[in-house]
């Protein structure tokens, strides 16, 4: 009896991996897999599920399906193996297509979707408008792509061009030309062995704010959610399970992103997930209170860093258990050696690319590489970056002001740069862009962060603590001038933007990746009311600053970072007495 050997067989597998806890933007320390809710109790259950779905009329024997879905979101041009803090060589896509051959031979019904963002990061990517990302897709054989917000960053010609050079859809239910068209196919219906499987995209509706708007002034974004309860019910009638390819994000508030599509929308099996770069460890799990309705909410970070694997085991139309792992690809760890030598363990198991993939993207590898050697501007003097730990910085400025400057049409009030994120002086002389690698070695991408006052107030409390010296000491931008107390360690005059600091509203801050993380002990800037990454290097906006400054740079400092040695009255009281 099929039902009694998926239970031979779901026992057979009942293996317990520890769940792995990492924060994001650290490497992952522990085996990823994790058979999410298979215990005991949950056996039991089945059992009983089993037993009572006999009574309820369908046939005992109906057969369960398999169906093994591999995901991607926010790979964000990245299709070659990179250097991602500490380590060298890891994600690419050469790695991934290893991976999806394996396990295309291990399991026949697989799907291999991706949530969107292929768009905007790596030079590898950039400089061909993710030519080489696509062609990589081709090759590992995608079945599907939603359009996500940085699809938008190019014209949409370049929007059309991508999706001609793809072999698979790029999907999206809720964007329409002005004259009410949709912009590409809503929705696929895959078919396999037994049972069919419908996939239908859809794109944040934040890309009509976060989006440069040259590129989507012919367009409308409908609401997800009253789309997605449109189509959802039609696509319940030509399927047994509905995936949401879905750029949206997964966010604390039920009432944004995903979750909101999850709790609003009834009969979603899946949500494949992208847009908020979140690294999960086992999915988000939302219930119909009504039907009793399961709906999974899975993403996999970002940059292709890991690769998502949902297991779904489908009877009469219904998913009636699952597995999640995010499989990681060549994500390392940092060790010394007692000669001080530095190595670096891979997370997992090695994965080997595969060589035809890598010689398929090595002629835009060596592009790129006689590029970096281009000269983008001109330094009149050195600017050291000795100090830039301790005190306001010439570079530190310049790297601060730049991110000001692109996110400036957002309404940001300032940026924030780390000062141990800025490792190598700009000499005087050409500037060329492997120069700004040198300088800018991490790569992060310019986030917008969005700050109630109370939480700007611990973000300088905690500026103001920092021992001179530390990775985390802030290099600020223009607009922001303040005073730390070297003795109290607290600020002591904060002025933004001519005004002093008012922590009864809210601000936009400018920051790195990193930062945005929690790094360097930001935890704070985890807080936000509303964070945003633009996805544009924070290398590329420098570049871009410097050109528009004219090319040729000199450093001065402007006083944003003042410092006094004084006790304050009622501490100098309390010592006297
Ligand atoms: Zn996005």
């Amino acid at each position: 009896m099929p039902s009694s050997i998926y239970l031979l067989y779901s026992l057979l597998r009942t293996v317990y991996y520890p769940p792995y806890f990492a924060h994001e933007d650290s490497v992952m320390n522990a085996s990823t897999k994790r058979l999410v809710n298979f215990t005991a109790a949950v056996l039991v259950g089945l059992l009983l599920a089993c037993s009572s779905m006999n009574e309820a009329g369908p046939p005992s024997g109906s057969p369960v399906h398999h169906l093994v879905v591999l995901h991607t979101n926010d790979t964000h041009g990245h299709p070659v193996k990179f250097f991602k803090a500490p380590a060298p060589d890891v994600g690419g896509l050469a790695a991934r297509a290893t991976i999806v051959k394996r396990i295309r031979g291990q399991s026949k019904n697989v799907l291999v979707l991706d949530a969107g963002d292929i768009n905007t990061g790596r030079p590898e990517s950039n400089l061909f408008k993710a030519r080489p990302d696509i062609e990589g897709f081709n090759y590992i054989g995608y079945d599907a792509m939603a359009i996500g917000n940085h699809e938008f960053d190019n014209a949409l010609d370049v929007l059309k061009e991508q999706m001609k050079l793809a072999d698979f859809p790029f999907l999206s239910a809720n964007v329409r030309t002005k004259q009410g068209e949709l912009l590409t196919l809503p929705y696929i219906i895959k078919e396999f062995d037994g049972f069919k499987v419908a996939i239908f995209g859809l794109t944040t509706k934040e890309t009509e704010f976060v989006a440069h708007q040259e590129n989507i002034r012919d367009l409308v974004f409908q609401d997800e959610v009253e789309v997605a309860k449109q189509l959802v019910p039609e696509l319940k009638k030509q399927a047994d399970v509905v995936i949401a390819l879905a750029h949206m994000g997964i966010y604390n508030s039920s009432e944004l992103g995903s979750k909101r599509l999850a709790s609003e929308v009834s009969g979603i099996d899946l949500i494949v997930d992208g847009h908020s770069h979140t690294k999960l460890d086992a999915p988000i799990v939302m219930t119909d209170p009504e039907s009793g309705h399961k709906t999974l909410i899975v993403q996999a970070w970002k940059w292709g860093l890991v690769l998502g694997r949902v297991d779904l085991f489908i009877q009469e139309k219904r998913v009636i258990e699952y597995e999640f792992e995010a499989i990681p690809i060549n994500l390392k760890e940092i060790e010394k050696k007692p000669d001080g030598a530095m190595v670096y363990p891979i997370i997992g198991e090695e994965i080997p690319e595969d060589p035809k993939l890598v010689r398929l993207m090595k002629p835009y590898v060596d592009r790129v590489n006689s590029l970096l050697s281009k000269v983008i501007g001109q330094a009149e003097e050195t600017f050291s970056y000795r100090g830039v730990r301790k005190r306001e910085n010439a570079l530190g400025d310049l790297v601060a002001d730049s991110m000001l400057w692109y996110t400036k049409y957002m309404g940001v009030d300032f940026a924030l740069q780390n000062g141990g994120g800025i490792r190598a002086d700009l000499p005087k002389g050409p500037i060329t862009q492997r120069s700004m690698h040198e300088i800018l070695p991490f790569d992060n991408s310019v986030v917008v962060l969005t700050l109630d006052g109370a939480t700007v107030r611990s973000l300088f409390d905690y500026m103001a603590s920092m021992s001179s010296g530390e990775g985390g000491f802030p290099q600020v931008s223009a607009g922001l001038s303040i005073t730390l107390n070297t003795l109290t360690k607290k600020y002591e005059k904060i002025m933004i933007n001519g005004e002093p600091f008012d922590p009864g509203r809210t601000y936009k801050v400018a920051t790195n990746s990193y930062l945005a993380a929690g790094g360097d002990g930001y935890r704070m800037l985890l807080n936000g009311l509303h964070s945003y990454d633009s996805s544009a290097s924070l290398r590329d906006v420098l570049i871009r600053y410097i050109e528009h400054l004219g090319g040729t740079i000199k450093p001065h400092i402007s006083g944003r970072i003042n410092f006094t040695d004084q006790r304050t009255h009622s501490e100098s009281m309390q010592k006297a007495a």
